[in-house]
């Protein structure tokens, strides 16, 4: 597989998250896993653009946030 950021031959490569490329390891600047079924990558070029930055860090599990405008019934 090629990178498309630096355009080597890698044997490891992920797609960035952020701006769909499939990066190698070097360029991939920080992988997390938001959920069990849900892993974020990022590559050194989205990591300098702040608001996908900060997206990469705030993202959280959507079961385990809660939801703030949830109405409460009572029977
Ligand atoms: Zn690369
Ligand atoms: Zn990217």
């Amino acid at each position: 597989m090629k990178c498309q950021r630096c355009g080597k031959e890698a044997h490891m490569v992920e797609p960035c998250d952020y701006c769909n490329r499939i990066a190698c390891r070097s360029c991939i600047k920080s992988t997390r896993t938001v959920a069990k079924t849900i892993r974020r990558a990022i590559c050194k070029d989205c990591w300098t653009k702040i608001p996908l930055r900060k997206k990469f860090k705030s993202e959280q599990d959507p079961k385990k946030v809660k939801k703030p405008f949830v109405e409460r019934r009572e029977y």
